[in-house]
């Protein structure tokens, strides 16, 4: 394991490198795009504070991030290119780039969703479920976009054109997310320690992964995924303070507890788990095959990893079954994935988590040693006696105090 943690160590920092130096963040050519949002339309040089093409033939174009650089969406800016025209409306919209997980958010990016902006006033409320329709489990970049549209039009309607527009008021966040995440990480952790003093409360794990499929998965739709870990490292910063409390309490947990968050938390990890509690006969695997595939989750880490920092893209590790399985977006291969993952639990506990996670490599790679974990007949990770501490989910049914 000490091997296994230098080696992600070294292709981490070699990958970092190679990305920041071989591959700069290329910036996009919004010059190109001028023609699709004001076709007919010639302009010149982008020009002024705040910086602009136009305005020629009453309409004036302009990269939102020039404007309105701060706000951001859940893994950072949504960069949009719009037109406007000198009474105020918007005569055309583009995204230009953005980093959200694309699961979530394709339907925004479609023209069919975008073309809602079109036509629309400055002065127009702008607020979500209002006069912009909603995204079901894409409530994060939806609002970001929105209050991108709404604060970079006014401020070139006021600068460019001398309008009088409205101030940045609308578009309500909606604080209960990061509330109800943190609720229910609190309640895990006091169930965890309660748990290692009291093994008849051993059930009470259930109390916390009912919820976590429940509020994690289906209402938030935001389980931990790697792609949380790539977009920190990476600095690219969310507006999102639900986004922090994921990653926070998740790098804490780590630093408590190794695996927590896979034994407590996370909503495909209980799926599995339930479905494996299913009575049938489960698949013997050997141990030396057991301990090779365990193995495979550490290189596909270590696999995307090196791909995702070299190229900058987050979404080369979009492998997650969680991800397609929660935001109900994905295509046949990654449904089939989530499909497959799910069903080979009756016969093999925990098959995703024990071979394939991502989140489980990365947690497993910062566990703590404890010898106090020594496993048992129905360990629902399906560990040898004397376990690897990166391989227990702390559900503490063979935890042996001091
Ligand atoms: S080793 Fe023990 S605490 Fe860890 S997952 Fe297995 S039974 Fe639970």
């Amino acid at each position: 394991m000490k091997r296994l943690r230098i080696a992600a160590l070294i292709i981490t920092i070699a990958s970092l490198t190679a990305g920041f130096f071989f591959s700069p963040e290329k910036r996009i050519d919004e010059s190109a795009y001028l023609n699709e949002v004001a076709p007919e339309v010639n302009f010149g040089e982008k020009k002024g504070m705040p910086p602009h093409y136009g305005p020629e033939s009453g309409i004036t174009a302009f990269n939102t991030y020039d404007i309105v650089p701060s706000i951001r969406g859940y893994a950072g800016p949504i960069r949009l290119l719009i037109a406007l025209n000198s009474r105020g409306d918007i005569t055309g919209i583009r995204i230009l780039e953005h980093r959200e997980t694309k699961n979530y958010v394709q339907y925004m990016l479609s023209h069919e969703y975008l073309k809602q902006f079109t036509g629309k006033n400055v002065n127009d409320p702008f607020e979500i479920d209002k006069d912009i329709d909603a995204i079901s489990r894409a409530t994060e970049s939806v609002q970001a976009l929105t209050k991108t549209v709404r604060e970079s039009s006014r401020k070139v309607a006021s600068q460019v054109y001398g309008l009088e527009v409205k101030g940045p008021a609308g578009g309500k966040q909606s604080g209960i997310g990061w509330i109800l995440y943190l609720l229910l990480f609190l309640a895990a952790v006091i169930f965890y320690f309660v748990t290692r003093k009291t093994k008849v409360l051993l059930r009470s794990r259930d109390i916390c992964l009912v919820p976590g499929i429940a509020v994690i998965g289906v209402y938030l739709a935001t389980p931990f995924s790697i792609l949380h870990i790539f977009n920190l490292v990476l600095l690219r910063m969310s507006s999102s303070a639900l986004w922090y409390v994921i990653v926070i309490s998740a790098l804490i947990s780590i630093a408590i507890a190794g695996r927590f968050y896979c034994g407590w938390l996370c909503p495909f990890g209980a799926l599995a788990e339930f479905i494996g509690r299913i009575p049938s006969r489960k698949w013997e695997i050997a141990p030396e095959t057991d301990e090779r595939w365990r193995r495979l989750k550490y290189f596909l880490l270590c696999l995307i990893t090196a791909v995702v920092f070299t190229t900058r893209h987050t979404e080369y590790g979009n492998y997650e079954t969680y991800i397609t399985l929660f935001s109900f977006h994905g295509n046949a291969l990654t449904w089939s994935l989530v499909a497959l993952m799910l069903i080979i639990n009756v016969r093999v506990e925990r098959f995703w988590c024990r071979y394939l996670c991502p989140v489980a490599a990365f947690t497993g790679l910062l566990s703590r040693k404890d010898r106090r974990y020594i496993s048992r007949k129905d360990c629902p990770m399906a560990n040898k006696h004397n376990p690897l501490i990166s391989e227990c989910i702390r559900c503490n049914k063979c935890y042996i105090g001091k």
